[in-house]
């Protein structure tokens, strides 16, 4: 029997650059890109252009991958302007990557709070942002992020963000725990009802470690049909980091029998890739990083 394919998407050149104390340069990215490539990861999330120079550089110049495709993150549109006339928008579906991945709210609150736009409005944010971008990328991807917390407080319109984006064209909704505070059980539930409206087979998951439990969640949406897993290397990422690839790569190749696309040969190279980003973090703390082993 063939087994069934998971596909791994990396953060730890986006998440893992926004981390406090962090500071890669381009040759940082480039030198991660690459040793990510070789492992055999699908996705490479490379940063966010416009947001900063080294980004735009990174993009400006992409290194060479054989094995995994580009993505550019972003946001959906502002209010109040066009997907076409969206400077930010214009930013990152301007990078060319081949996959463009735009994070939106799902959270009826933080609509109501952090945005202060009307809940149609962001409903039509999200539609018109996917299927903009859906003209100019091959893949598009939707984060819906705050997604557990937004299907906790109003079930009706986080999924109703979620059904525009698809049906607007990402190929990917990816499945946000943005604090970090959902549970495994609660994760496995709520991916479960999901997963009845929107098929497994583009559904992903994105989650952060602030309960200690990304990796647990990441595997526990995968066996509730997600067939998309976001994480970084060493689980690096803001607070208390992201879902730990290092950890989630072979539990899904070895303990639950998933294809992830790696080999067992290239599975023997995941210690050499987490201690490139040791090295490299390292070396950026011994520059200065406010934050490195020596300044703790
Ligand atoms: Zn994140």
């Amino acid at each position: 029997m063939t087994k069934e394919r998971v596909y791994l998407y990396d953060v730890t050149l986006r998440d893992g650059a926004q981390t406090q104390g962090v500071d890669f340069g381009v040759a940082d990215k480039v030198a991660l890109a690459r040793e990510l490539d070789r492992l055999g990861v699908d996705y490479i999330e490379g940063g966010w252009p416009g947001a900063n120079p080294t980004d735009d550089a990174f993009f400006g110049n992409p290194p060479a991958l054989k094995r995994a495709r580009l993505s550019a993150f972003g946001m959906t549109r502002r209010s109040g302007r066009s997907a076409e006339n969206d400077p930010g928008l214009s930013a990152v579906l301007g990078a060319k990557a081949p996959c463009v991945c735009l994070v939106g709210k799902t959270w009826d609150f933080q609509v109501d709070v952090a945005l202060g736009v009307s809940r149609d409005e962001n409903v039509s944010m999200i539609r018109d942002s996917i299927a903009h971008a859906k003209t100019k990328a091959d893949e598009v991807l939707f984060d819906a992020e705050h997604f557990f917390d937004g299907y906790k407080a109003n079930l009706d319109y986080a999924l109703q963000c979620l059904d525009v984006a698809y049906k607007a064209g990402a190929r990917w909704i990816v499945l946000c725990d943005t604090n970090g505070g959902t549970l495994p059980h609660e994760v496995e539930a709520i991916v479960t009802e999901v997963a009845k409206r929107i098929p497994g087979k583009h559904l992903g998951i994105h989650c952060h470690n602030d309960t200690e439990n990304a990796v647990a969640n990441s595997l526990a949406a995968v066996r509730a049909g997600v067939r998309q897993v976001q994480g970084s290397l060493n689980g690096l990422g803001e607070r208390c980091g992201n879902a730990n690839l290092i950890s989630i790569i072979p539990s899904l190749m070895l303990k639950m029998g998933y294809d992830v696309g790696l080999s067992k040969a290239d599975l023997t190279h995941l210690t050499h890739v987490s201690r490139v980003l040791d090295e490299r973090q390292g070396r950026i703390a011994r520059l200065g990083g406010r934050e490195g082993p020596e300044h703790l």
